[in-house]
């Protein structure tokens, strides 16, 4: 499960904790209260721009920019969907790798799901991600970058769509919502995830000041990640991507599974709500006459219900969306309507996830899974 190490990125201002940059600048030659002025640019102000940085001697301002705020994602492709409140982007990092992120604005809300790896090593076959092998982990900085490019368009005013008419302007221009759900499986790039959330969250103008309350990081089930992730002091949402409440069937569903099962995974989950107190997320990808039966609703109910009635956790159903050539696809409407029912006649909280993007290939890893065939 080791990534590669090829392609490292240049190091970047959001790799840097505050004291790490204060000794950065101090190893330049120059004041550490410099770091706080950067930070408030690019953090509270969204500045790359130098020019923008007014109260920075002009020769600084290049040195700085040069050296602490390199180019690390190139725009290869943008697309729009649900009346351009959907954009998801295609980005070419420095070696090469593709990666994409997917903006969502909502009238209460803007979600980003975020990459944290260049490919992925887990293999699920129903996705597109799964089957081109893992390239490399991202850095901190490469997370956090897709988040702030989100951040700036919405600044700018680019992205269509916002609050109803009378709504707290404030609200207005925030991503509140960050879900590491692109390309890749956050806890196998555990250190530079968990950096990221820390940039995302450590208050302005050190980083982004969000609440932790608004990240997702999603796992396959890696059960010792998942342990040190409780103890890690940072209250994010957990969502186990199980699609299968056995372990015969996940065992081909989610590869990994013959590493960790069901049980131990769903432990993991329960250990994970229990310590951070925080409602863990178990998610389901409906697939049609493969993992969609009645049978399964009440077997998932029976796993999950066996942890305790506290409301620890919540399904959510996510529709399929089928790769192209994938012998899968989702499943029929009667199933999906039976297999809420059965759920929630057993007190189980269940949703079925919006489809946001799907008329531009919203299954994850898609997108850049395309370029790669057409050999950009
Ligand atoms: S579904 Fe997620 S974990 Fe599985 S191969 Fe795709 S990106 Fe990786």
């Amino acid at each position: 499960m080791t990534a590669p190490r090829r392609g490292k990125p240049p190091v970047h201002w959001a790799d840097l904790t505050p004291a790490e940059r204060r000794e950065s600048l101090e190893a330049e030659g120059q004041r550490a209260y410099r770091a706080r002025q950067l930070s408030s640019h690019y953090f509270e102000g969204l500045r790359t721009d130098p020019a923008e940085w007014t109260d920075l001697p002009p020769a600084l301002r290049e040195q700085l920019a040069t050296k602490f705020l390199p180019t690390l994602l190139n725009p290869v492709k943008t697309s729009l969907a649900d009346a351009g409140t959907t954009v998801k982007t295609l980005w070419r990092l420095h070696d090469g790798a593709l990666v994409e992120s997917v903006l969502m604005r909502y009238p209460d809300r803007v979600t980003m799901c975020v990459s944290s790896q260049a490919g992925c090593g887990m293999a699920c076959p129903f996705c597109a991600t799964g089957q081109g092998g893992l390239q490399r982990n991202m850095s901190t900085a490469e997370i956090v970058e897709q988040v702030v490019d989100g951040a700036r368009r919405l600044d700018r005013g680019e992205i269509a769509g916002g609050p109803p008419p009378g709504a707290d302007p404030g609200a207005r221009d925030r991503v509140s919502n960050v879900v590491f759900m692109g390309m890749g499986e956050p806890l196998a790039n555990y250190k530079a995830v968990v950096g990221a959330v820390r940039q995302l969250t450590t208050p302005a103008p050190d980083g982004l000041g969000m609440s932790a309350r608004g990240i997702t990081i999603s796992t396959v089930g890696l059960v010792p990640r998942m342990q040190q992730l409780a103890q890690e002091g940072v209250p994010v949402t957990l969502a186990l991507s199980l699609h299968a409440p056995d372990d015969e069937l996940r065992d081909e569903l989610v590869p990994i599974n013959t590493r960790w099962n069901v049980e131990e995974v769903v432990d993991a989950a329960w250990e994970y709500a229990r310590t951070t107190k925080r409602r863990v997320s178990i998610e389901y990808i409906l697939i049609r006459d493969i993992n969609d039966q009645a049978f399964r609703a009440d077997l998932l109910a029976k796993v999950l219900r066996r942890r305790g009635n506290w409301g620890w956790v919540h399904v959510n159903l996510i529709p399929l969306n089928p790769t192209p050539g994938s012998k899968w696809t989702a499943s029929r409407r009667r199933d999906e309507d039976e297999f809420v029912r059965r759920l929630e006649s057993k007190g189980v909280p269940v949703t079925v996830r919006d489809t946001r993007g799907r008329e531009i290939d919203g299954a994850c890893g898609q997108l850049a899974a395309t370029e790669v065939d057409e050999g950009l």
